[in-house]
Parts: structure tokens; C-alpha cells; sequence
């Protein structure tokens, strides 16, 4: 109890403390949506920054250094999820990895029932409910901050698994405070994740990544970036989906998006 008070004071007293003006300016210069937000939500964004930079760790890998470019691009996209919410700040993550550009892992992945294939694949990032960690690209990371409404964004698929991992499991299910909350929501993700799995099948478009039917996991994931990047197309094609995450993010990114809705974008 004492250290939950002693904890919420630390994060006040971060919060309230004047943002270094060198890293305002990389956030204006690196992070395109910083631009579009209401004067509040910058200033609730640039508290959650601070906090965010006291209490993670950051490590270069594979011969990168971390720089405070590195460190406020990552936080400033990150914290976009945090916003008018009670938050922890990402509970279970302490340390943040940054390779330059993609990274090779090794992978066994199932090709057929039982058939599995071993390899070499090339990833932009990753997280787990264990790891304690979580890793980026950094050049998948400054594509992201340049181009807010692609609908492609590192950053916010791995934290919104972060997110997911907050009520203990990996289940496309974030912390909700009700039962009717977790009843309402798994019946849409439900209905939604089934009917991605079929396009995918099928072949038909979709607006989401059709990684997002690999699992429930990635499905929130991805959604989660079409929630921020692509909000009117998301809105207008599955109404449902964006009710769901928006009474959860507590915000409207249809607000402040920079996604126009072009012939191609609708039809892809
Ligand atoms: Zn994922």
C-alpha cells in the first residue's frame, strides 16, 4: 500500500516536471500525429513520456545506439494508447530492444498437420507475455512516427500487446473493469476475428492485416493499429469493432487523423 502511494507520487511529480525542450523538439519533428493532438492530450502525452522514459529500460542490439531520438519516438507512440485512461504503464515490460533495421530469428512454424518448416525469417519487432521485454526495429519504428495513417505501426502492435497481457493472459482481451465489459467485448472480437479468418481464406481485401487472423492476440494487435491509423475506414466498415475500441482507449482518433479516404485506400 505504502509503495503504491510512494509509486503514484513518483509518477505525479515526473508527470508535473517541465519536458525538456530537446526532446519536444524531436517529438514535433519525428512524430506526425504529435501535431494533430488537442493542446491537452499533448500535455497528458508529454507526463506519460516522462514516466514512461524514467521507468524503461533501453538497450541497443546488434552494434545500435540509443540515442534520446530513439528513446522519445518510442515513447512518445507508445504512450499514445495510455491516454485518458488510469494506467500502469505497461506493467510487465522493463526493457526495450532496438536493432537497426530488421532482425533474423530462428523459426519453426507448422505447415501442415504435421509438417513443420525451420528457418531463418526477418522480423520488425516482437513481444512476449514473459519476455520483460520487447523489441523493435528502429527503422520500422521512425516509418511509423513519419506516417501516422498507413495503417502500419510497430510501435502500437507491440504495445497493444502489452496491453493484452495486462489481465495475465495473451488472448486478445485487455484489462476491462466490468464482466459485462469482457462479455460485450469478446462478442465482438469474436464475430470480427471470425470474419477476417474467412476473407483470408477466401482472398476477399480487407482493411485489416489479415495477420490479425493468425490469432485472437494479433487480431487485437492489429486492430489496434487500424484503431489509430486508418480510424474513418475502420468507423465505417466495422462499426462495431471501433465502438468496442474506442469506449475502451477512452479516445476518438477520427479526431485528430491525418487518413483521408481515397478510391484506393476504400478499395484495398
Ligand atoms: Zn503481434
Amino acid at each position: 500500500m505504502i509503495f503504491e502511494l510512494l509509486k503514484q507520487q513518483r509518477r505525479c511529480r515526473l508527470r508535473a516536471r517541465p519536458f525538456p525542450k530537446e526532446w519536444l523538439e524531436l517529438i514535433q519533428c519525428h512524430v506526425v500525429f504529435f501535431r494533430r493532438l488537442s493542446t491537452s492530450d499533448r500535455v497528458e502525452l508529454l507526463g506519460h513520456v516522462q514516466v514512461f522514459l524514467a521507468e524503461k529500460r533501453f538497450e541497443g542490439c546488434g552494434g545500435f545506439a540509443i540515442t534520446d531520438e530513439v528513446r522519445v519516438t518510442i515513447a512518445a507512440q507508445a504512450c499514445l494508447l495510455l491516454l485518458h485512461r488510469r494506467t500502469e504503464y505497461f506493467p510487465g515490460l522493463l526493457t526495450i530492444l532496438v536493432y537497426p533495421l530488421t532482425y533474423m530469428v530462428e523459426e519453426k512454424r507448422q505447415i501442415g498437420e504435421h509438417l513443420w518448416e525451420e528457418g531463418t525469417v526477418s522480423r520488425l519487432g516482437e513481444t512476449g507475455r514473459r519476455m520483460g521485454s520487447l523489441v523493435l526495429s528502429w527503422g520500422a519504428i521512425k516509418h511509423g512516427a513519419a506516417d501516422p495513417s498507413d495503417g502500419k505501426n510497430v510501435v502500437l502492435h507491440e504495445f497493444a500487446h502489452q496491453l493484452d497481457f495486462e489481465n495475465q493472459a495473451a488472448d486478445g482481451v485487455p484489462e476491462l473493469a466490468t464482466r459485462e465489459q469482457q462479455l460485450a467485448w469478446s462478442a465482438v472480437m469474436r464475430s470480427e476475428f471470425a470474419s477476417l479468418r474467412a476473407a483470408d481464406e477466401s482472398g476477399i481485401p480487407t482493411l485489416l492485416d489479415t495477420y490479425g487472423a493468425t490469432d485472437p492476440a494479433e487480431f487485437f494487435a492489429v486492430s489496434v493499429e487500424a484503431f489509430f491509423e486508418r480510424p474513418r475506414a475502420l468507423r465505417a466498415r466495422h462499426p462495431k469493432l471501433y465502438a468496442a475500441l474506442q469506449n475502451y482507449f477512452q479516445q476518438d482518433p477520427v479526431e485528430y487523423s491525418a487518413e483521408t479516404l481515397g478510391e484506393e485506400r476504400m478499395s484495398s
